[in-house]
């Protein structure tokens, strides 16, 4: 069965013409101006000879034009391969021709990268002209056809294509709103990148519930705490990372309008969300992925108090269990779930079986049915048989007042097999002897870290992720030394 629905962008400027759709520093667009926007941009990328079918990589910052542009291939029936703009012109050009991409769309900022990559047809978005024929905009969207194509960050190896369908998004945009509710008076504050799941779906939200978007082109914590205390937003998505600079940068409370900071990308350590606790700021925790079109497992705000740590339960449409007795593989199911990734169908068998997706990570129920996500399958560290996961000796770490970052991972040894090190960044000085005795507080023996190795910065990729596998390798070749 294939399901058709009307254009989504046209169907929200004919249903809700005036309202706020997008806002971006002085800048304001309703959806009625922000349709005109992106039949103007279809125009020109249709003038270049972008078709329906064709695959478009887009290389641009959090801008008002890239916005446009994404509604622009979905106007034409082009599939967008969206480009962390952090990558090397390699890496870049790796997944172009991994995604058998013909176009390359680029903005202003990215101009000499873009120029850098061989065979492609690169095309500067607003310096295209547009010839006299106009796009056809589509009527309708099937929910079973592409609408994006988005790598994995590359933590655990090498990025693998996803496939995101319209269906993937709608189901993500719909099943969110069941969970966080919609008001009408939302604007949800974008300060996380359009190429990533978590800033391509505000905008799929934006078009679905006839929702203001607050685009900001790179995140600042004192212009996004501004924000916040202000009221101007009332949901935001972030990162650790990006939570923790706003909170050591806050002076006196958000306003009481916010009412989601919706937390995910990766582990949230517990001093983080005590810190969220006692401000009394409305964190939601969620657990999700490029293959789940976002969020699948969040914590609801009643339950925020009581499981701390977890990041709760299924979306509504969707499923969770664990491959295993107690802890082992989580695996998802939903529509929002990925079809597969991207010309490789060897994971394809692997990751998807029996109508679940095979996450990678690991993780436990609770006897209520919350999700707490361990780690990494592949960074799990076995010591003596116990299994000790780096996020949780990571997590007491940067509790620490000395600690600024932590990162560990497994290091052969004799007699266990394999022993926790401890790679950190500290704020301050602090002794070894210190942080053993504070992790032994907190630590089971076996995993307080047989290590400890000061370092000036941890290795990380271009979504800002942790590499531990990058830890392993530094470790092994100064035991080379
Ligand atoms: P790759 O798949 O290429 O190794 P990646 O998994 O880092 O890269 P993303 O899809 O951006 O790429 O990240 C999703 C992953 O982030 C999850 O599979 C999980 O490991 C981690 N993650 C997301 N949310 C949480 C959470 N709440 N707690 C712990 N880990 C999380
Ligand atoms: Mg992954």
């Amino acid at each position: 069965m294939v399901m058709n629905m009307p254009n989504w962008l046209k169907q929200r400027a004919f249903l809700t013409p005036d309202r706020s759709a997008l806002v971006f520093n002085e800048r304001k667009w309703t959806f009625s101006q922000l349709f005109d926007e992106t039949c103007r941009t279809a125009d020109r990328l249709y003038s270049a000879g972008i078709q329906k079918g064709d695959y478009c990589g887009v290389l641009a910052a959090n801008q008002p034009e890239t916005v446009f542009t994404i509604y622009a291939l979905q106007q034409i029936g082009a599939t967008a391969v969206m480009l962390n703009s952090r990558l090397t012109t390699d890496e870049i050009a790796w997944q172009l021709h991994d995604a058998k991409a013909v176009y390359l769309l680029y903005d202003q900022e990215h101009t000499e990268k873009a120029q850098l990559i061989p065979s492609i047809q690169s095309l500067f978005i607003t310096g295209i002209e547009t010839v006299s024929t106009a796009a056809e905009v589509r009527h309708t969207f099937s929910l079973e056809e592409t609408c994006s194509i988005m790598y994995t960050s590359g933590t655990t190896g090498r990025p693998k294509g996803v496939i995101q369908t319209y269906g993937n998004h709608y189901t993500s945009a719909v099943a969110s709103a069941l969970n966080l509710g919609l008001h009408s008076d939302d604007t949800w504050l974008c300060a996380v990148p359009l190429f990533h799941i978590s800033g391509y779906s505000i905008l799929m939200k934006s078009v679905l519930y006839g929702m203001e978007v607050h685009l900001m082109e790179k995140f600042n914590s004192k212009r996004v705490n501004q924000l916040l205390k202000s009221g101007d937003a009332t949901m935001v998505s972030v990162v650790t990372a990006m939570l923790s600079g706003m909170l050591n940068e806050l002076e006196g409370d958000y306003s009481s309008r916010l009412r989601c900071m919706l937390l995910g990308g990766g582990p949230a350590p517990v001093s983080i969300l005590e810190a969220c606790k006692a401000k009394r700021i409305p964190v939601f925790q969620t657990y999700g992925m490029t293959e789940t079109a976002s969020q699948i497992v969040t914590l609801a705000p009643e339950d925020s108090l009581g499981k701390l740590g977890s990041a709760g339960k299924p979306l509504f449409p969707c499923a969770v269990k664990i491959d295993g007795a107690d802890e082992g593989e989580i695996l998802v199911s939903g529509p929002n779930v990925t079809p597969g990734y991207l010309n490789r169908p060897d994971v394809n068998k692997q990751a998807f079986q029996d109508g679940w997706f095979r996450t990678g990570d690991i993780g436990r129920l609770d006897e209520d049915g919350f999700l707490y996500v361990l780690d990494r399958r592949s960074d799990l560290i076995i010591s003596g048989g116990e299994n000790i996961y780096p996020a949780e000796i990571e997590s007491v770490l940067t509790g620490h007042p000395a600690i600024l970052e932590a990162g560990v991972t497994g290091v052969p040894n004799d007699q266990w097999g394999s022993v926790p090190a401890a790679f950190y960044v500290n704020k301050q000085p602090v002794s070894e002897e210190e942080l053993i005795d504070f992790c032994r507080e907190k630590l089971a023996r076996y995993k307080v870290p047989a290590y400890f190795v000061k370092v000036d910065a941890l290795p990380r990729n271009a979504a800002n992720k942790l590499l531990r596998r990058e830890l392993a390798k530094q470790w092994s070749e100064q035991d080379e030394d």
